[in-house]
This record gives structure tokens, sequence and C-alpha cells, in this order.
């Protein structure tokens, strides 16, 4: 690996390092995987990730094949950000807000950059981009696109995916593409390249022909999905094609994001919060329903439950004092309303609060900013868990992301209850009611072999209950090394199959973050399983929630 160094330092720009440090300090991500890599890059430029692209590209049709997985920040739970080859990591140098057009309210920005960095940017617009996950402190805006990630805001405004408008890729062979909506002239004019791009195209088309009606079929009864590839939203009916959808959620197994064009929405700092306190989950769930009917709804519903404030109250007891009342509710929704019409969003909040009264669930209202920042701390207050830890054991990140049919959300609550009572393992639960997809990391010690089988057990258990709900086992983080093993299952073989097919037209080599996504088994990730888990990384900068 050393000669392969050698020849990516003297032809790119950016820095090459070795050191056994820095490899050691990118095997790990936020997952409980250890992959350690043979080198980072840290590209200037394009042009860098170009020609790293072109390199290994160039080894493999000789037979060597060497990964490169793209890298932001490494927050990532699933185990995507980790890989054995070349990690191309993007915060160093490509970080830019490269253009705000004033006139579209688009933003251009390289993958690199820090996503608060970029919000703030954009509150100055009045403007934001409303899929931010709740790591926006500290992660990259390429590493989102990546994921296709969701936050609070996504009930409303949709996941990653609605927002982005154009990408710069580098593909396998070290080829740069741009991305967008193409008429069908435009596409024609594409499949008549004899470049891999065209490539590229002639074999999708072909491939979403062939397989339209499976394709048609593939959507499941959840409100957001980062689980797979999309391929329901690349060819439409008019004849358009683009490949902006499918890049977007593909976690670097595809391609190379360089540059991004995204599309922001108005912001309002104005907004009015309604804390709901919930003793009983049928409750819950009818409420949560009658609030989604209203015609101009919240724009975000979030939720924790009892077990995690008595979490913060054993652990941190000053965090929520004053916030939140002792005993604690069985579960708490924040309701917020960010309608830029006043009106509107006192209307809408009051027919939240009669739909409350009415079902005789005591509510907290406000719209003072001090007093709505005080409330949202029950939700972020999540956060420490993942920063806890019990003993030598830690919050873990293994079955955190699954999503079902609204109607199933009661029901999704109470399974995942019993799965941990079977394993005598207290949970707390977070995340987002109005799409019912919840966050849980029950507290395991990797050092010990019956909790390392535990894991295994579980996210079986899990995954498993997800998809049997007609759910999907990823709302928001995607697929990563840790859920791709339930892909076919989740799916079923004929679109596991066009999986299969898109990663190969791609990245025929595999050179493009393998293991990740496509063609994992639960026996590929046992081995990369970590001893301890921790998120050093991220230790300068802790989790919101
Ligand atoms: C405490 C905590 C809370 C979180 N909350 C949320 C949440 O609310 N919602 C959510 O969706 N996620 C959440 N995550 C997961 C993760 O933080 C986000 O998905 C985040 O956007 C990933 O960004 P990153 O810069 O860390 O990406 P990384 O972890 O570095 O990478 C993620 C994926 O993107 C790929 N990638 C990175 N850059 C590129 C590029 N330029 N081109 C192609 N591929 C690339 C990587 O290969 C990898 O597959 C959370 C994680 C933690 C630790």
């Amino acid at each position: 690996m050393s000669k392969v160094a050698q020849y990516l330092q003297e032809h790119l720009n950016g820095e090459v390092l070795r050191t056994p440090a820095i490899r050691k300090y990118f095997s790990t991500d936020g997952s409980v995987f250890e992959v350690m890599p043979s080198l980072v890059v840290y590209p200037r430029d394009e042009d860098d990730v170009r020609k790293t692209a072109r390199f290994t590209w160039q080894l493999a049709e000789r037979g060597r094949v060497i990964p490169i997985t793209a890298r932001g920040m490494g927050t990532d739970q699933g185990g995507a950000a980790v890989g054995s080859g070349i990690m191309i990591t993007f915060p160093a140098h490509m970080n830019r807000l490269l253009e705000y057009d004033h006139k579209t309210s688009n933003v251009t920005i390289e993958p690199g950059i820090n996503y608060g960095k970029l919000q703030q940017a954009l509150h100055m617009h009045k403007r934001f981009l409303p899929p931010f996950p709740s790591s926006i402190e500290y992660c990259s805006v390429g590493g989102a696109i990546a994921n296709n990630a969701g936050g609070e805001k996504t009930y409303k405004y949709g996941s990653t995916r609605n927002f982005i408008k154009s990408l710069r890729v580098v593909l396998a062979n070290g080829e740069v593409i741009e991305t967008k909506r193409l008429s069908k002239r435009e596409l024609n004019k594409k499949m008549g390249l004899t470049t891999f791009e065209g490539e590229i195209y002639r074999s999708l088309d072909a491939l979403l022909e062939e397989n339209k009606e499976a394709i048609q079929g593939m959507k499941l009864d959840v409100t957001k999905n980062s689980a797979g590839y999309d391929l329901m939203d690349i060819k439409r009916k008019d004849g358009s094609f683009d490949l902006t959808p499918l890049i977007v959620g593909s976690q670097g197994t595809l391609g190379i994001v360089t540059e991004a064009t995204i599309t922001t929405a108005p912001y309002n700092p104005n907004t009015t919060l309604i804390a709901a306190f919930f003793e009983d989950l049928h409750v819950a769930e009818h409420a949560i329903e009658e609030i989604k009917k209203l015609p101009d709804g919240p724009s975000a519903m979030e939720l924790v439950d009892d077990n995690l404030l008595k979490f913060i109250d054993e652990h941190n007891p000053n965090q929520l004092k004053g916030i939140v009342k002792k005993p604690f509710h069985k579960l708490i929704v924040l309701i917020e309303f960010d309608n830029m019409n006043d009106r509107t969003q006192k209307k809408m909040s009051k027919r939240t609060t009669k739909i409350l009264k009415k079902l005789e669930v005591p509510y907290q209202i406000e719209t003072d900013e001090y007093e709505i920042e005080q409330l949202w701390k029950i939700r972020h207050s999540a956060a420490a868990v993942i920063s806890q830890s019990e003993g030598k054991s830690k919050a873990l990140p293994i079955v955190e992301d699954g999503i079902v049919p609204s109607e199933k959300f009661n029901d999704y609550i109470t399974g995942v209850y019993e799965i941990f009572d079977k394993y005598k393992l207290k949970i707390a639960l977070w995340g987002h009611a109005g799409n019912a997809n919840i966050h849980m990391q029950p507290f395991l010690d990797l050092s010990q072999v019956g909790d390392r089988q535990k894991v295994f057990k579980i996210l079986e258990e899990y995954y498993t209950m997800v998809i049997g709900m007609g759910g999907s086992t990823s709302g928001e983080h995607s697929d990563g090394r840790l859920r791709a093993p339930f892909l076919k299952r989740l799916y079923g073989d004929d679109i596991y199959g066009v999986f299969q097919k898109v990663k190969l037209i791609f990245d025929p080599h595999g050179t493009m973050n393998p293991g990740v996504k496509i063609d994992v088994t639960l026996d590929d990730i046992k081995p990369l399983l970590r001893h301890e888990y921790g998120m050093e990384h991220l230790g300068h900068h802790l989790p919101r929630s």
C-alpha cells in the first residue's frame, strides 16, 4: 500500500496519510463496527477525487481491488463510513458554500461543509434546509445526502432527497457527471454517449423498463424511507430521467458526490410548541392520527418515553429540572407549528389543543422563544443516553431506525418493549411520532460474549418485527453494514435483484464502498463488531440528540 500512497501523494493536491494513528482514528464511525482503512486522502478539489477513483479503477482492471469509502464527519451509525481501502474525507478542504442564488434561494455546496454552519448561513437569508438530522452541529451535508438523512422537520417537509436539485458525482472510473432531471430528448443524447456515463444511462434505462412493474410495487407503506436504492423517482411517466434521487441515499456505493445544489425552504423562527402528556399509548396513537388530519398540520411531532426521562433524572438530574414534573408521563409528544401565516398557526394550534382536550390529555402550549427552547430540551435530552455509560455497558446503535405504517405505531412501541423485556434490558425511546419512526439504543457491553450474542439476537427480532409490520428497516439513517443483511427480506428477491444490478452498472469492479448496502450478510458483519463501543471522534462536540 505504500506504493499506492506514494503514487497518490505525487498526483494529488491534498494530503495522503497512512500512519497507524490516523488509520486507527478512521477505523470507526458512529456504529458498532470497526474496519481499518489502508490510507486516508484529504482531497483539495474534485480533481483529487477524480484522480483517486481513476487510479483505483485502473488497478481493479488489472485485478487489484482497492475500495474507496467517502467520508464526511463519520457520525454514521450503520457502519457506512468505514472501509478497508482508501478513506476519502471531505470536511478538511472541500467544505465551502459555493453559491447562494438569491433568485431561486438554491444553495450550492461542497460535500464536507458542516450542516450547522450551512443552516446558520441560510437563516441569514430567512431560509433553511428542513431535513436536518439531530447530528446537525457535527455532521457534513455530503453525509446527509449520502444517507438521505431526515430529522424532526421531515414529518412536514420530507427527507433530504426532496431537496437535492442536482449533483456533481465522480463515477467509479473517475469520470465526472452532473445529475439533474433530463427531458426525454436530453436522455437520448446521454444514452448516445460512448463514455461510462452513456453506458450507465443505457443500462439503467433498460433495467428500469424491464422491471417496471416490480418497481411500481416497491413502495412501502411508510412516510419516509432510506432503505435500499430509490428506483421509483428516476424515470417519470413523461419519460424524464434523473439520477439524483438514486445517488441520494446510496451511501457512496454508486459514486462520490463532489458538489450539490439544494433547494431551501422559508424559515420561520416564530413557532408554537405544544407538549402533550400521555399515559396511554392507544390514546397517543389516536391523538397523533387526529392531528395529522389537520389541513395545515404541524412541522414536527416528536416523542420521548418515560424511560428516557427516568434515565436523565438518574444520570443528569439538572438537565430537565423545572421542565418536566414527576411522576413522569408514559409518553411526551412535542407538536410544533411553524406556519408562516400567524393566523393559520394560531388556528391549527387551537384545533390541536381541542383534540387533546377531547381526549382528556394534559398539555402545555408555548409561543415564547425561551419557553419553547426549554420544552425542546425534553426531546434533545436523548443525547444524554448516547453519551452516557452504565458500568462498562454503552448505549449501542443497533436497532435505532425502524419505521412502520402509522396505524401500527402503538403495536411497534409495545413490540419494542417486549423484545427488550425478554432480554432483561431497560430501553428508552425517542423519535418521530408523526412518522412512526423511533430510535432506541440498548446498553450492552461489547467485551462480553453474552452481550455480543445478544446484539445479533436483538437485531434479528427487531428487524423481523419491523418488516412484519410492513415497515422499513430505515426511516432516515440508511442501511450501512448494519441493516444491509435485511434488505432482501424487506423488498423481496426481485427488487433486491434490481438493486444488485444497479450496483453492478455503476460499480462493475466493486471499488465504491463495498460491504455497504448490497451483498452483505450477517456473517460478513459479525467479525467487524467492535470489542468496545465509543464515539471518541465526536468527543469534542457531544451529540445533541
Ligand atoms: C447522535 C446521532 C444522532 C443522529 N441523528 C440522525 C438523525 O436525526 N437523522 C439522520 O438521518 N441521521 C442521524 N444520524 C446519523 C448521521 O449523523 C447522519 O446521517 C449524518 O448526516 C451523516 O453525516 P456525516 O458527515 O457524519 O457522514 P458520514 O458518517 O461520514 O458518512 C455517511 C455516509 O455518507 C457517505 N458519504 C459521505 N460523504 C460522501 C460523499 N461526498 N459522496 C458520497 N458518499 C458520501 C459515507 O460513505 C457513508 O456512507 C445521527 C448520528 C448520531 C451519532
